[in-house]
This record gives C-alpha cells, sequence and structure tokens, in this order.
C-alpha cells in the first residue's frame, strides 16, 4: 500500500533521528516541480522548512501561500538577475558560490533594511560545469562575505556527485569544521546542509545537520 504524505514525513524523520544521535538535524523539503497545495499538506503535516531551485517557481508558489508557516529556501543555482526576487524575502539561499552573487544578495537585502542568510555552496567533488566554488576559493568567498553587508554566511552546502556521493561527505564535513573556529564578520558555520533521498542517512552521520530530501517525501518528479 503506498505511503500518505505525513507517513512519508514520519519515516523520513524517524530515519533522520536515528542517524543523528541526539543531534538536532533540519529537514528541507525539496519541492521542484511539485504544486503548492502538495507542499501545503506538508507543511501541514509538520515540515517546517522547503527547498526551491527555481526562482519562477518560487514567485508563482509563494503567491499561492505554500510556505505559509515555514521557512522557505533556494536550494538552486541562482542567476544574479533573478537576485532581486529572493534576497531579503527567503530565510535562507543555500546555493552562494561567488563573490558577485554575494555582493548582489547584499545590496538587495540592504535596499530592503534586511540582511539574508545565505550558506556557501562548495563544488566538492570538482566537477566540470557544476554550481559551487572549488574547495580552495572558500577562504577568498568567507573575507568577501565579511566585508558585504546585508548578508550572513551560516554555514556551507554541497551536492556531490550522484556516483559514488557518500566518499565526499567526510571531506566536506572536514572543511566544515576547519573553518568553523575562523573569525570573520558576518560569518557563522552553523549549518552543513548535504544529503537528498538517497543518502541523507548517510550524510547526517558525517555531520550534516541540514539535509534536502525531494523523491522520498513528494514522490518522484514528472520532468515533461
Ligand atoms: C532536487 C534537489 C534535492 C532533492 O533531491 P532528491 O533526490 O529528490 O531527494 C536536493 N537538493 C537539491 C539542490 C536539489 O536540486
Amino acid at each position: 500500500m503506498e505511503l500518505t504524505l505525513q507517513q512519508r514525513l514520519d519515516v523520513i524523520r524517524e530515519n533522520i533521528e536515528k542517524a543523528a544521535g541526539g543531534r538536532q538535524v533540519i529537514l528541507v523539503g525539496a519541492a521542484k516541480t511539485k504544486p503548492a497545495e502538495l507542499i501545503k499538506e506538508a507543511v501541514q503535516a509538520g515540515l517546517t522548512a522547503v527547498g526551491e531551485n527555481y526562482v519562477q517557481e518560487y514567485r508563482e508558489k509563494s503567491a499561492q501561500g505554500a510556505y505559509e508557516g515555514a521557512q522557505i529556501h533556494i536550494i538552486g543555482g541562482l542567476q544574479t538577475n533573478k537576485v532581486k526576487y529572493v534576497a531579503g524575502r527567503v530565510d535562507l539561499i543555500q546555493s552562494v558560490d561567488s563573490a558577485p552573487l554575494l555582493m548582489e544578495i547584499g545590496r538587495r537585502a540592504k535596499a530592503l533594511g534586511a540582511v539574508q542568510d545565505v550558506l556557501l555552496e562548495v563544488n566538492i567533488g570538482r566537477e566540470a560545469g557544476k554550481s559551487g566554488a572549488l574547495p580552495e576559493m572558500l577562504g577568498s568567498l568567507l573575507e568577501a562575505a565579511a566585508l558585504t553587508p546585508g548578508v550572513r554566511v551560516r554555514g556551507l552546502m554541497a551536492i556531490p556527485p550522484a556516483e559514488n556521493s557518500r566518499a565526499y561527505f567526510d571531506p566536506m564535513a572536514h572543511l566544515f569544521v576547519d573553518n568553523t573556529p575562523k573569525k570573520y564578520d558576518n560569518v557563522s558555520m552553523d549549518f552543513l546542509s548535504m544529503g537528498m533521498s538517497d543518502d541523507y542517512e548517510d550524510a547526517i552521520r558525517a555531520g550534516a545537520n541540514m539535509v534536502r530530501v525531494g523523491t522520498c517525501l513528494f514522490g518522484p518528479r514528472n520532468y515533461q
């Protein structure tokens, strides 16, 4: 028998709890392609954070009240010309990977009298053509963030290579821990966001305290 959304959420939460061993882990429901009604149902069932990849989808579903009662995170690659639609309006932008993007987010948030929380996305698998800053660029990005009013870095995010993703969780956790004690203005290393439907429990065991789960929660995506 097929599980209800409530049951799927409960199963995921149970799995998270087991893997976390008492640590607090934030579940972000990755909602790309999914309708506002389904997201509302998940929030009603207790989901506390929703992630969207595409600004257009975020805007449409936001207008439909899809995220009311939950946090909304941007988790997909963000183009500079779309920053104005999200900066200062969403709870967290997880996918920041360049200084120009940081600066535009800061500029737009500041204009609204807001400070935008962001995560820096790391291309931990060093994949060509993929989003995320290379690990050796992280230091300069943190320095840039320290000089940028209107943004506050809250941690790191990664989407490791799909094949053998688990091999990248430990290196990512090390990067997170290594940068935690470094003191920059506007930076606090609170969140390590990694792990998706296929591997979130392993990501948590490696140190993630934020996971982004789509398929396991909302069902398979249908790209037409
Ligand atoms: C789609 C997506 C997810 C969720 O993927 P699933 O495998 O469906 O859980 C997580 N993070 C990002 C950035 C995504 O684009």
